[in-house]
């Protein structure tokens, strides 16, 4: 059994420097900011004397000599102690039992002084870090003096009551400030069901396996990019593979399409300049972007803001892969080195390399290789490691905001119309003849245009109020219409279901109620008796974020449906070329059989389908070479793709 008995011990005072240590804890940084005020303030409020003691064997000795006659003595140094003793060995130990045996002599009576066998609570130790580390004030002053205090200092929560609090409680004892400016406090990682990890439980995860199994980089980005560092943290694999595919893997995949092209192309950067004049729209918004996040991410590294860093470097690094490079792919494909092709190589290298330095910090591993591959493969005279350079320095001309603006824009707009592609069921090769889009700013003809092109829609026009393409129901309010005129809910029900949704609509906006008359009753439903929906309409499709609403018209006339069997065709035997093992550029005969109206369509339209699939013969009736059937919008059909031989 174990037993508690209480023992006499060593206190220090805490309770008489309690204003002090309150004022110092007010210099520092806390992040989160609560801890700081809340948990840590609140026990500093309650400051309690600190038991400094403990009897025990291990552990830096108490230094306090006790003589008989009651005095007491604290010895400062091994100088002190060996002036003060006949029987210190010239090279002491200072642990026991060799500190033990040393005797002093009583400044007060002359008798000899013994050591009080305690030894001192280890988080006297770690409090003393700051000075003791350096053996000051012994020596190292200016080493001392240039470190402290602390920049930064980062634990875990339940070190308010441990390192948190001995690093400051010392720091105010000794020199009456706060021994660190800023503090991270860290939240503790759960398992994935948000319970303490344990070895009994068997749910604790060690941590070298998740290393080996994903790199260090894919785990610190889990953490950085996860929650902020002082919410409790959910460990688990999905987790972790998340953050890899959406940054580490998008960031990868960039690289490796620019090295591939590069490669191809034996292209230097080091023999080009930027020309910022000479770009494309699309370059400077990539080059905007980069230096509005080189900016925002130095901010919020200076205020320690490690989440919203994280998240701002990924949220760039999925625009330049799926919005620069989807667009820019065909001018890498270009031939030749027209300046355009250098614009585009120039662009991406620059926004690959400066992204690079600023997440060097939190991916260490992938930027480095970046940048070795990238950076040193061809100028010897930089840095010899990409944590060996500069943090990148804005160019505030390369900033265009509303540019940033407008594509963010069309990029919203992108979203939204191709969910309404989805939720009409519309695949995006068949083409749409018009989309309606209102939003706060009515982009320019070059945006339209990349709308129109990226969401295959013959005409997108701007337009003050969409409310003509949407309608609604009406279903009254039980809750509020049953108490009011609970005997007249059947017809209430049957009016409404038969109102005019569009026009009912416009009466509610303006009147801000719906009236009817029953045979003399006069019934008024305000918004509050209403649930409106909006309706379903066979031709047009609405979606709309808190900015922008999109409305897709899906009718589709039978020009637009040959278009799309064309462009569904010609993906088809593009397909089949691949299958078929053809290269690039070896011209093909292509077969078809088996539907009428198929066979229609690729004679009305040859020409295009023989020009995007370099075939030089169309053969109907019969199909040979590489075969197969396939569903085309609803229509089977055989096709044949065989080499002209
Ligand atoms: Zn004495």
């Amino acid at each position: 059994p174990l037993i508690y008995y209480a023992r006499e011990s060593w206190y220090i005072k805490m309770t008489a420097v309690k204003e002090d240590i309150i004022r110092n804890n007010n210099t520092i940084n806390w992040i989160p900011e609560s801890i700081g005020k809340g948990r840590f303030g609140d026990w500093l409020e309650n400051i309690q004397d600190w038991a400094v003691s403990r009897n025990r064997y291990w552990g830096t000795p108490l230094n306090v000599w006790i003589c008989e006659c009651g005095h007491m003595h604290s010895i400062g140094s091994i100088e002190e102690l060996k002036s003060m003793s006949k029987n210190c060995p010239e090279d002491i130990e200072l642990h026991r039992p060799y500190i033990d045996a040393v005797t002093i002599t009583c400044p007060e009576c002359g008798k000899e002084m013994r050591r009080t066998p305690e030894v001192l609570d280890a988080w006297f130790d770690s409090g003393s870090m700051p000075f003791a580390q350096h053996h000051y004030p012994f020596e190292n002053q200016e080493k001392f003096e240039a470190q402290y205090p602390a920049d930064f200092i980062s634990e875990a929560v339940d070190q308010t009551r441990g390192w948190f609090y001995s690093l400051l409680a010392i720091s105010t004892l000794i020199f009456n400030r706060a021994p660190y400016k800023n503090v991270i406090v860290m939240g503790h990682v759960q398992d994935e069901d948000g319970q303490k990890m344990s070895k009994s439980k068997g749910n604790a995860v060690d941590p070298m396996d998740a290393l080996n199994k994903f790199g260090a980089d894919a785990i610190r980005w889990y953490f950085y990019v996860n929650s902020a560092p002082w919410l409790p943290n959910r460990f688990h694999d999905k987790a972790v593979e998340e953050g890899q595919r959406k940054f580490l893997g998008t960031l990868w995949n960039t690289y490796a399409f620019y090295v591939l092209y590069a490669d191809i192309d034996n292209f230097d950067p080091t023999k080009y300049t930027l020309d910022y004049e000479k770009l494309s729209v699309m370059d400077k918004w990539l080059l905007s972007k980069l230096n509005t996040l080189v900016k925002t991410v130095d901010e919020y590294l200076n205020n320690y803001k490690i989440t919203e860093t994280a998240r701002a470097l990924q949220s760039f690094t999925d625009d330049m892969s799926n919005w620069y490079v989807r667009r820019c792919r065909e001018r890498f494909w270009a031939k030749g080195m027209e300046q355009d092709k250098i614009n585009a190589y120039m662009t991406l290298y620059t926004a690959l390399i400066t992204l690079s330095k600023i997440s060097a910090p939190m991916i260490p591993f992938m930027t480095e290789e970046i940048y070795q591959n990238l950076v040193r493969s061809v100028d010897k005279s930089a840095p010899e490691s990409i944590h060996l350079t500069d943090f990148p320095k804005v160019n505030e001309e390369f900033i265009d905001k509303d540019l940033e603006v407008s594509m963010d824009e069309v990029l919203d707009i992108v979203v939204l119309g191709r969910a309404a592609r989805n939720s009409a069921n519309i695949k995006n090769r068949q083409p749409i003849g018009n989309m309606y889009v209102k939003a706060e700013n009515v982009l320019s003809p070059f945006y339209v245009e990349i709308i129109e092109d990226e969401l295959n829609v013959k005409a997108v026009e701007f337009k003050d109020d969409v409310e003509e393409f949407v309608s609604y129901s009406f279903k009254p309010q039980l809750k509020t219409v049953g108490p009011k005129y609970g005997k007249l809910l059947g017809k209430i029900k049957e009016a409404l279901s038969n109102l005019d949704g569009h026009k009912a609509m416009q009466e509610l906006n303006t009147d801000g109620a719906l009236n009817f008359d029953f045979d003399g009753e006069k019934v008024v439903l305000g918004r509050e008796d209403l649930l409106i929906e909006t309706a379903k309409n066979d031709n047009f499709v609405t979606e709309a974020d808190n900015k922008v609403t999109v409305v897709l018209d899906i009718r589709l006339d039978d020009a637009l449906l040959e278009e799309g069997f064309v462009r569904e065709l010609i993906s088809k035997i593009q397909t089949m070329r691949k299958e078929a093992g053809f290269e690039v550029v070896d011209h093909i005969v292509l077969s078809q059989s088996g539907n009428d109206r198929i066979a229609e369509i690729i004679k009305k339209n040859e020409a295009v389908i023989k020009n995007d699939t370099l075939a030089d013969e169309i053969v109907y009736n019969n199909v040979e070479g590489y075969t197969k059937d396939w569903n085309l919008n609803g229509e089977h059909t055989s096709l044949g793709v065989s080499k002209k031989g």
